[in-house]
């Protein structure tokens, strides 16, 4: 009965060295009786597991006195690895003492696979590997409960593809199943780890976004996702092209469960459907509202340009002690048709985001130096004219080669422009940094960082930059000198400023309080409603004009 019973059986001494072993445990593992007999039979498990296991075999025998069912791997002659379940019994002398061990092992490799196999299936969808509803509800239970717990948001993304069915009745169900395998691998790359991907059945996909709001924007989240989808996809040598409608529902606002969060999003999903597909929408009123206003400023800024909607207003700044004006800054204006005047506030955050800013901040360089040239020409006194320069303008590799063009273009002298920087463009890649402020420096240009104090600016770095000068930002100077930690943080400001040999200029100044407390600590340049508006080219004239030869200023007295 030992020789043939159909589990390994074996016997052990007390140093787990191995005695006896039957017949069909030599069978199943290709081994012969000599080649494993006085062997540790610890020799079986797989390198790596086996004093984990030991430990536990012998932990279990000594406690207990037996194993039972001890899930483990044993490795064949041939290298094949098995799953075995293991059970074994101590035996013992008179006065209690392990004198060997009798043990079965049960071949269970077969069931395991199955067992996954069946998991498989209940779990995952057999197309595209992704996660079946099943388990989509499962994960998104989860993530429900983690967020409740942390207070953060969930994004639910619920996909319909766009033409699916077209594709699928024209083309066939295998280039449809191609196709819904392609945008699985797609969603799969796009998606953070962490976060989870499932089909839900046909060609509905849902994407579960932790963190939704706080560390990912669902609006360009969604935008950039749709852009993604949009590409064509080559199946069978042929170029298909789709593309997807997004609804979204965002955890606790729009839903605190999973069947309400879900059925929203379903409900989100069909609006974007009929507002012509290849859209996103979100269930919440405020966020669509939001998308809508942003998607509407894209559209409409695109063509602003082209359509003469924009214009520069400048903008004085002076230097107190002789009361005159050094230079203005050139500050772009939106005349947006129905809306009326919109603030660059609102615009050049859109502009960044899609690019637009490359023309646009081309378009002020230029127009801004033939101004300013303009005005030289016809003989008014301007020193400098200033412009805004954003991160993604700064970063362009042909940045500074555009503004060479503009200046030979229009003829300014490269020492009567000055860019206006804001810290986080210069900080954000310091070595690059240097190299292209240096560049520009040579060609003498000024130079200046603007909104001083409210980024992140490392000192010493600072010290390094071939800078001109400070903008100290508006936001200190608007409450100096009644509040006292703006008053600290404007004195700090000027005291390193002057250690670094930099010049420093207020902007924001629009009350005498503040200028006499900017002014009693040395800081002479300003810029500011209490001297100026930002004024169209046309008005400027007048002020320019009035600047000319030595009379009294008209921008400042006393
Ligand atoms: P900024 O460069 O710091 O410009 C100063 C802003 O403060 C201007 O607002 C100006 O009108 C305003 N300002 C000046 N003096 C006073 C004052 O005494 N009181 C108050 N309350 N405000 C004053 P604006 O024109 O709305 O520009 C806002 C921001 O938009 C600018 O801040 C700049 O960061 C950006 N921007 C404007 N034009 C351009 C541009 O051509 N290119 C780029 N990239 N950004 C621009
Ligand atoms: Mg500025
Ligand atoms: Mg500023």
């Amino acid at each position: 009965m030992y020789e043939n019973s159909p589990a390994m059986l074996h016997a052990m001494d007390p140093e787990g060295r191995l005695v006896k072993v039957n017949r069909f445990m030599l069978e199943a593992l290709g081994y012969t009786a000599g080649e494993v007999l006085g062997r540790p039979m610890t020799d079986l498990f797989p390198p790596g597991s086996r004093q984990t296991i030991w430990d536990a075999i012998f932990e279990s025998l000594f406690e207990t006195g037996s194993v039972h069912d001890l899930p483990c791997q044993w490795v064949k002659k041939s290298g094949e690895i098995i799953d075995i379940l293991l059970c074994a019994s101590a035996e013992k002398d008179a006065q209690g003492k392990i004198i060997g061990c009798l043990a079965a092992a049960l071949d269970i490799t077969t069931r395991k696979k199955t067992e996954d196999h069946i998991q498989t299936l209940a779990y995952y969808d057999p197309l595209t590997g992704l996660p079946n509803r099943t388990l989509f509800q499962d994960r998104l239970h989860q993530a429900l409960a983690h967020a409740h717990r942390d207070g953060h948001h969930v994004g639910l993304l619920f996909i319909d593809l766009d033409r699916f069915k077209t594709i699928n009745d024209t083309l066939g169900h295998a280039v449809g199943d191609l196709m819904l395998k392609s945008v699985a691998r797609q969603l799969r790359n796009y998606i953070r780890e962490g976060d989870t991907v499932a089909r839900l059945g046909g060609d509905e996909f849902v994407i579960i976004s932790s963190e939704f709001t706080s560390n990912q924007d669902p609006i360009a989240f969604s935008k950039r996702l749709l852009e993604m989808l949009a590409e064509p996809i080559q199946i069978d040598g042929r170029e298909l092209f789709s593309t997807a409608s997004i609804g979204i529902a965002i955890y606790p606002d729009d839903g605190q469960d999973v069947t309400t969060l879900l059925g929203n999003a379903d409900i989100a999903m069909y609006s974007a459907k009929d507002q012509g597909r290849n859209t996103y929408r979100f269930f919440s009123a405020e966020m669509n509202a939001l998308a809508i206003e942003k998607l509407s400023l894209e559209t409409g800024l695109r063509g602003a340009l082209q359509r003469g909607e924009l214009f520069l207003a400048y903008q004085p700044q002076l230097d107190l002690r002789s009361g005159r004006l050094t230079g203005l800054e050139a500050l772009v204006r939106w005349a947006h048709p129905e809306q009326g005047l919109i603030p660059p506030e609102r615009f050049i955050p859109v502009a960044e985001e899609t690019g637009l800013i490359i023309p646009l901040g081309k378009w002020v360089l230029h127009t801004a130096c033939s101004q300013a040239k303009a005005w030289q020409d016809a003989g008014l006194p301007l020193q400098r004219v200033a412009v805004n320069v954003s991160a993604r303008q700064f970063k362009q590799p042909d940045f500074l080669e555009t503004v060479e063009t503009v200046l030979a273009e229009t003829g300014l002298e490269p020492c009567c422009l000055e860019l206006e920087l804001t810290e986080s463009i210069v900080m954000d890649n310091v070595q690059e940094a240097i190299m292209t402020l240096t560049d520009l420096k040579i060609r003498n240009i000024h130079l200046s960082i603007d909104d001083f104090g409210t980024g992140y600016s490392s000192l010493t770095y600072l010290k390094h930059f071939p800078i001109d000068r400070i903008k100290i930002a508006q936001e200190f100077v608007r409450d100096i000198p009644k509040d006292p930690d703006d008053s600290a943080i404007v004195e700090a400001i000027l005291a390193m400023a002057a250690s670094l040999n930099l010049e420093v200029i207020a902007e924001g100044v629009e009350r005498r309080d503040q200028l006499r407390f900017l002014h009693q600590r040395q800081c002479n340049h300003m810029q500011g409603f209490y001297f100026s508006r930002p004024m169209i080219a046309k008005d400027l004239v007048t002020l320019l004009s009035r600047h000319l030869g030595e009379g009294p200023c008209c921008l400042y007295e006393g």
